[in-house]
């Protein structure tokens, strides 16, 4: 048994210990300063190049709800008004707010990026179960929420789980641009999870539609339906954008 006790302590906690102050390396592609002074040339390189008409002039803004993070646009941008930070807290509760039109700092943006319901606070905010639906994305979203529970991020020590069942949900969280496929798929589980219940949209796909936008193989109805509770952006998402994200919802 003293075995078994030093053998752990020798392990350690390979657990991040303060999820809140955690950084990602400088290659990741965050929250974007969009700065319109800056577009000195207006040549709208970086709105023809983009695959998912993010980017919007009058006034220069970037949607990264639909935004793929590809970097192309800040590599096209001689004058820099597309600049690309490694802050990966971008989760909002509002879908205007992904709509990044100003510049605006990475603190203006998480002080007002999570509007807190004291619904949502009361009912889950020592546990939250959530039904993972994959609706017809490119699987990397689905790798980032499977690290979500791994030893390094260790999502489950919040009382967030990701469930087997919708019937043992509290909320459905959606990848995938929403294929036709999985249209009546997503509508079933969202009526066999019971009530209250909440709904997340993670990755650009759920988000826009993404770099699926403009096909016919999507059916999008679903989200005219129902209020969307939390959007977090990515593509793919990322784990600490995730956790974060979903702390913020609960109040946490
Ligand atoms: S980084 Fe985003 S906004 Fe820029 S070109 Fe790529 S998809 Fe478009
Ligand atoms: S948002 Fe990007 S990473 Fe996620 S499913 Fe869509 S294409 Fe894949």
């Amino acid at each position: 048994m003293l075995n078994f006790f030093k053998v752990r302590i020798n392990h350690g906690s390979q657990a991040i210990k303060d999820i809140k102050k955690a950084t990602v390396n400088d290659m990741h592609r965050g929250f974007p300063v969009v700065d319109e002074a800056f577009c000195l040339e207006k040549c709208e390189d970086c709105i023809n190049c983009c695959p998912t008409g993010a980017i919007s002039k009058s006034p220069l803004s970037l949607d990264i709800g639909k935004c793929v993070f590809c970097g192309e646009c800040e590599r096209l941008c001689k004058n820099k008004a597309i600049q690309f930070t490694n802050y990966h807290k971008i989760s909002t509760t509002d879908r205007q707010n992904l709509i990044i039109n100003k510049k605006l700092s990475y603190d203006d943006f998480n002080n007002n990026s999570i509007k807190i319901r004291k619904d949502i606070i009361k009912i889950f905010k020592r546990s939250l179960k959530i039904r993972q639906v994959s609706c017809g994305g490119c699987n990397a979203c689905e790798m980032e929420l499977n690290a979500c529970s791994n030893v390094n991020f260790d999502m489950g020590r919040f009382g967030i789980d990701i469930v087997a069942s919708p019937r043992h949900s509290d909320c459905i969280l959606i990848t995938g641009p929403i294929t036709e496929n999985m249209a009546d798929a997503l509508e079933d589980t969202y009526q066999c999870s019971p009530n209250p219940k909440i709904v997340i949209l993670a990755g650009s796909c759920a988000i826009s539609g993404g770099m699926f936008a403009k096909s016919n193989a999507i059916n999008r109805e679903f989200l005219a339906k129902y209020k969307i509770d939390l959007y977090i952006p990515g593509c793919p998402v990322h784990p600490l954008t995730v956790i974060n994200g979903i702390l913020g919802l609960l109040g946490r």
